[in-house]
């Protein structure tokens, strides 16, 4: 726990940075918050001075005619005023809304935008996981940044609005005839008032921000606490684990009244309950405390002066209510300072987030769109470490192959299949060596183009909660014929025609109760619908079909020779069996390849990987499951 509060310098750049970026991207949000609240700190002294008049007139001449005039005038502002705010207002709702999606759409932007290998940085889930926590679970961060600029310029137009009209108490004289009570025009008790209001103004927001510091100097508690709650305390609402939650009764474990969790979370035993009963209870009793001292001696003070004649009782209802208005905006201003000084120390990871840099080269060769699809790709001397991994995932890789072939990337679990197709795409840089697409270096090409040529189904593919024809194109409005056509291509014709809405059908029951929930086969034809809808001359397929029996996948996999047609097919698997047709099939252990060739005469080699690992694998199946392929 760190005890140190942040330099107010360093707070007050922390704020603007998230200032500016909020006004960049969302410039009427900003404003009408802004003038919201602008607007709604200025108008009750409106309201403060027409009243005084019309108690002044009560108090003094009473002319009727002048009465009615004032309390009309009065009435109509109050309206004028209220109309004007519900318009204000209107407008900050309109533009409001949906502010949490808001401030995620500045985080999934960037998350989007970031080089790959970035994203998948340890550091960057961590950073992440911290930000979301701290936003959800105690609203710090992002999202307080516009508040705390509200209640900051709300602070500063009270106390404008508020001294303008407190001036004249100071400077207002008790007559001569008040004998004693003239001490109060003494300049110096004058400044003595000021000095002690002011001061106690400061000390209440003051001791308030110290009680809420303890949010601040709790961060790392805090993180904890808000995965507590934020993941496990939520722990039913995720559906991939229902599973699981209820065979091994995670609930239990998780259950935030359990005496650990309890100790360790914001429970009655945890740090900040401790807090609470403890220094952060005090400070807030004490804060209260001076308020109500404050405003005594302001009753006080203002009073001896009416007793004593220095003005009528119009004036002191108006020096009463601005002066009160002065003390919230004082205290208000204390506060959104302190409050930005704690908020800053949740910003810091905020801008680590936004401040990682895309570092990957990028190329701007135009990826040649040849129509006879003649592509060669080659790796030359690859190899590749994960970023911050001492051990290479990649050794040495050195392949060639053209387009229409099939290529096929076999080995045991771990021994790069997927590091290397990664690669192919570029979502990672290699280490040392290079890869070629048509002999040019892939990093000298237009990087958006060149993932244009890539179809890929992943074996961790994700489906979304949308129509389907929405997620075989990954786009809202789609070419019907084309969906349809490459469902049918990727074997899911027939469960399609069962479907109540045909390819408008909803997946999963999410956003539509008539949405359909698909098993993990059903799934799996989506993704590869998905691959064919891009129409990219290289389709690969890293294993999608995990979650499937050898014999299915087997099916999919020689099904799919077809329908690549003229395409480079490239297939990943740990399953020798499927790959058998391949024109080429590499064999990669430990990062490196061991072997290449075809089946027939990869299996012919007694000595070599290929020729193991088939026999290992044919003792789980029969005879006549192979004799199939
Ligand atoms: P395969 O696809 O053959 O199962 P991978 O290519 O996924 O193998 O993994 C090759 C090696 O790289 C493994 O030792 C794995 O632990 C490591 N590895 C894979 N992904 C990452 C990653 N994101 N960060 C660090 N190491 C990784």
């Amino acid at each position: 726990m760190s005890k140190k509060p942040m330099a107010w310098g360093e707070m007050i750049r922390l704020n603007n940075r998230a200032f500016c970026i909020f006004f960049k991207r969302y410039p009427q949000m900003v404003l009408s918050r802004l003038l919201s609240v602008i607007w709604n700190a200025l108008t009750p002294y409106a309201g403060i001075c027409f009243s005084a008049l019309v108690i002044d007139e009560l108090a003094g001449s009473r002319d009727a005619g002048r009465l009615r005039f004032l309390v009309l005038l009065t009435l109509v502002s109050a309206a004028a005023i209220s109309l004007l705010s519900a318009l204000l207002n209107k407008w900050k709702e309109t533009q409001n809304a949906g502010v949490w999606w808001k401030v995620n759409q500045l985080f999934t932007e960037k998350l989007l935008d970031m080089d790959y290998v970035s994203r998948d940085e340890a550091r960057t889930t961590e950073i992440l996981f911290q930000i979301r926590q701290n936003q959800g679970g105690t609203g710090w961060g992002m999202n307080r940044v516009i508040r705390d600029y509200e209640e900051l310029c709300s602070s500063v137009f009270t106390l404008v609005g508020g001294f303008s009209l407190t001036v004249s108490l100071f400077g207002s004289r008790v007559p001569e005839s008040a004998g004693a009570y003239t001490i109060l025009n003494n300049p110096l008790f004058a400044m003595l008032m000021i000095a002690v209001m002011l001061m106690i103004t400061y000390i209440a927001p003051v001791l308030s921000n110290k009680a809420e510091s303890y949010w601040a100097l709790s961060v790392k508690f805090l993180n904890r606490a808000n995965l507590l709650y934020g993941f496990f305390g939520s722990l039913g609402y995720h559906r991939e684990i229902a599973t699981d939650v209820r065979m091994y009764r995670q609930d239990k474990i998780c259950d935030i009244n359990n005496k650990e969790n309890r100790e360790n979370s914001f429970g009655s035993k945890g740090i900040m309950a401790k807090y609470g009963r403890g220094p952060m209870g005090l400070y807030h009793a004490a804060s209260s405390a001076v308020s109500v001292i404050f405003t005594g001696i302001v009753y006080a003070f203002v009073c001896l002066k009416a007793w004593a004649g220095a003005f009528g009782l119009g004036a002191v209802a108006r020096y009463i209510a601005s002066i009160t208005k002065v003390s919230g905006g004082m205290s208000g201003l204390i506060s959104a300072l302190g409050d930005m000084r704690n908020n800053a120390a949740f910003l810091v990871p905020v801008f680590e987030f936004f401040d990682i840099p895309n570092n990957m080269y990028q190329g701007s060769l135009t990826v040649e769109k040849r129509r006879d699809r003649k592509y060669e790709v080659e790796f030359r001397n690859v190899s590749f470490k994960y970023p911050g991994n001492e051990n290479y995932a990649l050794r040495n890789v050195n392949i060639k192959f053209e387009i229409g072939r099939r290529l096929a990337v076999v080995g045991m679990n771990g021994s790069g299949k997927t590091t290397f197709i990664k690669l192919l795409c570029r979502l990672y840089d290699p280490t040392e060596g290079e890869i070629l697409l048509n002999g040019i270096d892939i990093r000298k090409y237009n990087y958006a183009e060149y993932m244009m040529i890539f179809s890929i189904v992943f074996q961790d593919f994700q489906l979304f909660a949308l129509k389907l024809g929405e997620n075989v194109a990954s786009k809202t409005a789609y070419d019907r014929g084309r969906v349809m056509d490459s469902l049918k291509k990727a074997g899911f014709a027939e469960r399609l025609s069962e479907l109540p809405d045909g390819i408008e059908t909803y997946l999963y029951k999410d956003y539509d109760k008539n949405g359909v929930n698909i098993s993990g086969g059903e799934a799996q034809k989506i993704a590869i619908a998905r691959a064919l809808y891009k129409d990219a001359p290289f389709i690969i397929l890293d294993e999608p079909t995990a979650a499937l029996d050898p014999i299915a996948e087997a099916d999919i996999y020689s099904k799919f020779n077809d329908i690549a047609g003229d395409k480079t097919a490239i297939y990943i698997s740990h399953r020798l069996s499927s790959c058998k047709f391949c024109d080429i099939i590499v064999v990669f252990h430990e990062g490196a390849i061991i072997q290449q060739g075809t089946h027939d005469s990869l299996v012919a080699d007694e000595n070599g990987k290929y020729y193991e690992l088939w026999h290992a694998q044919a003792r789980y199946y029969t005879e006549n499951y192979f004799s199939g392929y």
